[in-house]
């Protein structure tokens, strides 16, 4: 190579411009980040807004995401409809997932070691308000605690704190993970499936769950059905699901259910049981998952126990009521062992890749459970159709 005096003096001259332009240009518009997100913000009852913020300046240890899609969840519905938290103005969406653009130069490793670069597929799990050291090994610890999750957070004045967005700022304390080697669907999963993850860890605590188990699982919206997967990949093979849909029992099959009891065809709590035993040949079931939100559903569920078996109830996410039972038939008499689940923690968030891994393996229709899709700009079309209970789970792609 040859290069002269005059070569030497332009090239100084043409870096010098160019550091230049990108000192005096914003950072973003170098790396093809533009400089204001778009994102759906609810700023009334059962309204969303789609506005746009600035992609702040990252501080040394955040992380900006470009959003590839969200899932909306129960929680988001009953924000739209009620705004129980009291969060808006709100930007929503905790179940969602992208790839890494940007990030400060203290970030190097996800939060279970795996090393993270630009162009890798991210979640999002807990944020921990008061104990940073809660780990995701920590075995004893039943639930999370106090922790805020993004697309929950009080509006502030970065506004990109949820997934219903183009961009999120994963701020430097967060709880985040690498997960490049699952497709955006699984990844979109994640979150209602580390939900049943957890429940299934609480009621393994009761020694009742075997392989052999009789299982009843009773509701059969996403979380029903991932129950229903998490108990097949586990390999147990004598699964009944409950459910008041058609359409939704044969999904239950797909999952994994041998049988299916549709609670319309009885009446009553004790008519119902004997189909649930007839369901089994002749037996009541070993243990219950309860996925359902109401409480008659409850009540119902201790009659399709066995002596000596065993209930995990899940489906009360939020204050859904109070339920009647009769503590000696349904409980004391019949030595029922149960135990209540809530959230997950974050060793069970890794599991939950996994267990989508092995799910895939055995060939469960997992990706059938997101039956709608939409883009950012139609959010309120999606919740509306999330509230009229159509489809199962229902996402935000990001076109
Ligand atoms: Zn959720």
């Amino acid at each position: 190579m040859n290069i002269n005096s005059k070569d030497v003096e332009q090239i100084v001259k043409q870096v010098l411009q160019e550091m230049k332009g990108a000192s005096a240009a914003p950072k973003a518009a170098s790396t093809g980040i533009p400089a204001k997100s778009r994102v759906a913000m609810l700023t009334a009852l059962e309204h969303y807004e789609i506005k746009e913020f600035p992609i702040p300046e990252l501080g040394d240890d955040d992380i900006l995401v470009k959003v590839e899609g969200c899932g909306v969840c129960g929680t988001d519905a009953h924000e739209f409809k009620r705004d129980p938290f009291g969060l808006i103005p709100v930007v929503l969406g905790h179940e969602g997932t992208g790839e890494i653009v940007k990030m400060g130069k203290n970030v190097k490793k996800d939060s279970a070691g795996k090393p993270l670069n630009i162009g890798d597929k991210v979640v999002t799990c807990m944020i921990f308000s008061d104990d940073p050291d809660i780990t995701m090994f920590d075995l004893n610890k039943q639930n999370v605690g106090a922790a805020d999750v993004y697309g929950l957070l009080p509006d502030d004045d970065i506004h990109l704190n949820g997934w219903f967005a183009d961009y999120m700022v994963i701020r430097g304390g967060s709880t985040v993970f690498n997960v490049s080697d699952l497709g955006l669907d699984e990844r979109i999963l994640i979150e209602p499936c580390a939900v049943l993850i957890h429940a299934v860890e609480r009621a393994k605590t009761t020694g009742i769950l075997r392989f052999n188990s009789r299982v009843v699982v009773q509701g059969c919206g996403p979380i029903g059905l991932i129950c229903i997967a998490i108990l097949r990949t586990m390999g147990i093979e004598n699964i009944v699901a409950v459910d008041g849909e058609e359409k939704r029992l044969n999904f239950a099959k797909e999952m994994g259910a041998t049988a299916s009891v549709n609670f319309k065809n009885y009446k009553g709590a004790e008519e119902l049981a004997g189909g649930v035993k007839d369901a089994f040949g002749g037996y009541l079931a070993d243990f219950a998952f309860q996925c359902t939100g109401s409480p008659v559903a409850h009540a119902n569920i201790y009659k399709f126990i066995r002596k000596g078996g065993g209930l995990c109830e899940l489906g009360f996410f939020i204050n859904g009521g109070d339920a009647t039972i009769n503590p000696h038939f349904d409980i004391c008499s019949k030595e029922i062992t149960t135990v209540g689940s809530w959230v997950y923690t974050l060793r069970d968030y890794a599991t939950t890749f996994d267990f989508l891994k092995r799910a895939k393996g055995i060939g469960l229709p997992l990706e059938k459970l997101i039956t709608h899709k939409f883009p950012l700009s139609q959010i309120n079309e999606a919740h509306v159709t999330n509230l009229k209970m159509e489809g199962l789970k229902i996402a935000i792609i990001n076109e």
